[in-house]
């Protein structure tokens, strides 16, 4: 019946999205709109960062973040879900720690009113040394131990328990312990998979949670909620990058349906909270942020509404749509060369800074913006070329072919989006050394001001060496 007020609100979305879209088309340089204000504070980082030797031939690589930027983000996503709730309803929005592992990160996340969801003893180690309180954190992992079970609980911190044997576990544990932790179970609804498939979790045989549609699976939830009057969460995590937004809506109605088959079999409000995960796809081809958390919230209130009535609270763990568009790997342009005709560019930054797109090139292309060697954005026509990385392997490569003014020794190369996923998760192939990250916040109002701090200090070849197991008194090996 709501069938046709929802295509409406749909047709609504896109007109907007549509509209954001040609906004920024037409926006020519210092036309105020999100994706230009991005660009020029990254311009005016990358300046200040070539300046003042951020970047250049001893450290001809690092990791940027636009402070700005994430603070702007995450008062989105807060105003986005306030905007479709009443007041009053428990919103906890929970940064995916694994987008971007890095603790002040999640202290300024923090600041701005974000939790934190976490899957391994590290990831909590993490937010614990940001001061993220448990009641704002999340642990989700498919293969949590009884020792991260029990510590989790002694914590009083959210758990989804992801399948019948780590419920037992925790039944045994509960049993023995008193926890204020809530505890939820994770299901797959199965709608299936986004165009990435390493990265779709709710495809029929995916590895997370309870798949609802096999067989006697999702009377087992039914059966297991019942038995166990503490079991008051429903998680789902069905989004991931390349996955339209009306298959995620598709994947939390699924959820939120459940759990009103629970309630009512229940005769109360048995599940409080629905945890809708979180996935939502990042726009990797401009500065503008397409779709938005506001866009995602709206159609979720459209097509389940019942979810975003009051009756129930909401936990979200965002990861690559808070942070993705906020980092920018700086690196130096070493030499200039050609091969086969073809112009490369040998640069600093390569697979050990953004992994996904060197193994996997097709999936995560990157945006490269060419900069000289004074840091100023770089002109000319544009050339057909190479961007490759510092790594010994040929498939070393950010971009392939790519038209860019043509790239010379000295010039910078700014690889975009990359907040997430990418610096932050070093990959040491040949012992590259892990980068400096910096945060910077830059108002292109003033010109000229532009503060940096260190978010992570570079590895030191002492440190390699140490990692390397070098640090060892005795030398192990040979003593076998
Ligand atoms: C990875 C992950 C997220 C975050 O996903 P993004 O695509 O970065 O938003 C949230 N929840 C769970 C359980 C995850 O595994």
């Amino acid at each position: 019946m709501a069938h046709d007020e929802d295509d409406d609100q749909q047709a609504r979305d896109e007109t907007q999205e549509t509209q954001v879209l040609h906004t920024a088309a037409g926006a020519g340089a210092g036309v105020a709109g999100a994706g230009a204000d991005v660009a020029a504070r990254r311009d005016q980082a990358v300046l200040a960062a070539v300046e003042r030797g951020v970047v250049g031939s001893a450290a001809p690589v690092v990791g940027l973040l636009d402070v700005v930027g994430i603070r702007a983000s995450a008062a989105a996503l807060r105003a986005a879900f306030d905007a479709v709730t009443p007041p009053g309803t428990p919103v906890l929005h929970a940064f995916a720690v694994k987008a971007t592992p890095l603790v002040p990160v999640l202290r300024l996340l923090r600041s701005a009113g974000i939790g934190a969801e976490v899957a391994s003893p590290g990831e909590l180690a993490l937010a614990r040394a940001a001061g993220i309180p448990p009641a704002d954190t999340v642990l989700d992992s498919p293969a949590k131990t009884p020792a991260e079970l029990r510590e989790a609980l002694a914590l009083g911190i959210a758990v989804n328990a992801d399948n019948p044997q780590e419920l037992a576990r925790v039944d045994a544990l509960m049993q023995s312990a008193a926890t204020g932790s809530p505890v939820g179970i994770r299901v797959n609804p199965q709608i299936g998979g986004g165009a990435i498939g390493a990265l779709s979790t709710a495809t029929a045989t995916s590895k997370f949670g309870v798949p609802l549609l096999d067989e006697g699976a999702r009377e087992w939830v039914v059966r297991a909620c019942l038995d166990r009057p503490w079991l008051t969460r429903l998680h789902a995590h069905s989004g991931s990058q390349g996955m339209p937004l009306e298959m995620m809506v598709r994947g939390v109605a699924a959820t939120y349906e459940l759990a009103e088959e629970i309630n009512e079999r229940a005769g109360r409000r048995q599940i409080d909270t629905i945890d809708i995960g979180g996935g939502l796809p990042v726009n990797f081809g401009s500065d503008d942020e397409t779709p938005t958390h506001a866009q995602y919230a709206r159609r979720l209130k459209a097509r389940v509404p019942g979810l975003l009535d009051g009756r129930y609270g909401i936990v979200t763990e965002f990861g690559r749509s808070l942070l993705a568009k906020h980092g920018t790997v700086l690196a130096r342009v070493e030499y200039a060369k050609r091969a086969g005709g073809r112009p490369i560019a040998v640069t600093h930054a390569g697979v050990q800074v953004a992994t996904r797109t060197v193994y996997a090139p097709a999936s995560w292309p990157l945006r490269i913006a060419a900069y000289d060697p004074k840091g100023r954005p770089k002109s000319g026509p544009a050339v057909g070329q190479d961007v490759a990385g510092p790594a010994c392997f040929a498939g070393d490569l950010l971009a392939e072919n790519r038209p860019l003014p043509l790239l010379e020794a000295g010039d910078y190369v700014a690889a975009l989006d990359t907040g997430a996923y990418y610096f932050a998760q070093h990959y040491s192939y040949n012992s590259l050394a892990r980068p400096a990250v910096w945060g910077f916040s830059a108002d292109p109002s003033r010109t000229g001001e532009v503060r940096f701090a260190v978010v992570r200090e570079p590895q030191t070849l002492d440190e390699i060496v140490a990692e390397a197991g070098g640090s060892a008194e005795r030398d192990a090996l040979r003593q076998l």
